[in-house]
Order: structure tokens, then sequence, then C-alpha cells
């Protein structure tokens, strides 16, 4: 599982994504960033932001606003709160309802963008997002008429066809051997990565990505295409929405 850990933090929610309590012991603690030996906080990354939550430890609680990779994976305090002593050993949550909302978006993008690759050939230039809204931007030079309720329908009928999502993790050569993985415009995966962990949707969308997804499409809801925007030349924003 070493490919599993951030610096010190053997990193939880990569290989569990249902996980939202966990014990761990303080390794390092400044109000910049608390340091723990396992975290199931997403740290952000890849249009996914980080976690927030709390972490309890002799009848105290510190508020967890944030987190980022440095050269550990750092949890961010909430100003003024208390921040656990080296040694501890914390009871930490991760925010549910934020995440779970999270996930159900990165997995609603991945569906966007599985969509868009197959009926219209485009890769990703660019994406973020937020709880249950996020933006994808796409190399489509001429939008074909009807394309947001083509798009719409496409993308709901893969939530109702409740694909499975798997992840796994794979040697690079292997994974780079899975036609169309990356599906960005630029290969964002770094030279010196030698386990390329993978995220697919069965049958529709193979990516190489590090983010928290639903097990299912049915569980990602309703997915809108609320815009269509020209982002210069070639280039198309698609905004979505989530519900249900
Ligand atoms: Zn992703």
């Amino acid at each position: 599982m070493t490919h599993d850990l951030h610096g010190r933090t053997q990193r939880l929610e990569l290989s569990d994504q249902s996980l939202r309590d966990f014990e761990a012991v303080v390794l390092d603690a400044t109000p910049e960033g608390v340091v723990l030996s396992r975290s199931a906080f997403y740290p952000g990354g890849g249009g996914q932001p980080a976690d927030q939550g709390v972490l309890i430890w002799q009848g105290v609680e510190t508020r967890i606003v944030g987190a980022r990779k440095g050269d550990d994976l750092y949890l961010i305090p909430a100003e003024g709160d208390p921040v656990p002593p080296v040694g501890t050993v914390v009871t930490a949550a991760v925010a549910d309802e934020r995440r779970s909302a999270l996930m159900r978006t990165h997995s609603g993008l991945h569906v966007l963008c599985g969509v868009v690759f197959r009926d219209y050939g485009c890769l990703v230039t660019g994406g973020n997002m937020d709880e249950l809204t996020a933006r994808m931007d796409f190399n489509l030079p001429e939008v074909p008429p009807g394309f947001k309720e083509a798009v719409e329908d496409a993308c709901n009928a893969e939530v109702v066809a409740d694909r499975r999502i798997d992840v796994r993790v794979l040697p690079r050569e292997e994974a780079f051997q899975i036609p169309d993985i990356i599906r960005t415009a630029t290969n964002l995966v770094p030279e010196t990565v030698q386990d390329v962990r993978v995220v697919d949707i069965v049958g529709l969308d193979t990516q190489a990505d590090g983010g928290t997804h639903v097990a299912s499409t049915k569980q990602i809801g309703h997915i809108k295409v609320a815009k269509v925007e020209s982002k210069g030349r070639g280039f198309r924003r698609l905004r979505i929405q989530i519900s249900g």
C-alpha cells in the first residue's frame, strides 16, 4: 500500500472512498497544518476541492477547514482552534455531506467527459467543481444544433444505466496501454509516477484520476447541463448541476 503514502501520511480515502471516521496519531502540529499518521481527508487535486471535518482529542475539537499536499499531507485547522500536540491519538471525521456531494459531482464530470468524448470526440482542456456544481472545458470547434440537450440526455441515460465505477491501481506501463486513458488534452500524470490510479466507469470512461467517486452512476443523481459557453476559439465550457 506504499502508493497510498503521501509524506508520512497513509492516505485511506484512495482505497476506501466510503470511509469518513478514523483514528490516527499526530506526527506534527502547527497552526498551518496538522500531520497525521493516516488520513481519509482528500487533500484536493484534479479539480476536486479538499475535504473538511473535525479532529476530536481529549474532549477537544479541532475543526479542519481544508487540506493540502506539501512535503507532508497537511490538515488545516480553523483559525484559533486548539491544535493537538504531537503524539496525541485523535478521532477524525470527514464532513460527510460535503464529501458525498463532491463524489457525486466528480463522478458526474467523468460521465460528462465520457459522453462528450464518445459522441463528439472532444478532449478535456480544464475543469473545476464545487458541491453539486461543476464546469468542464472541451476542445469543441463547433456546437452542433441541440448539443446541450443531447449531452444532458446522454449523461442521464448513463446514470439510469447504473454503470459500476471501479477504482484500481495499475503499473504505469499497463495503465497507459488502456486506450484513451488520458482524456485531457495534455498528459497530467508526472513521469515519476510509477503506479497509476485508474477510475473506470465500466463501459463508458476510463481515466487516470486521483479523486473520490461514488460506486455506480445511479448514485450521482440527475445531471443538468445548465450552460454551454464559448471560451475562445475552439473551446467550450459546459456547466453542470447535480440534483436528486
Ligand atoms: Zn476526475
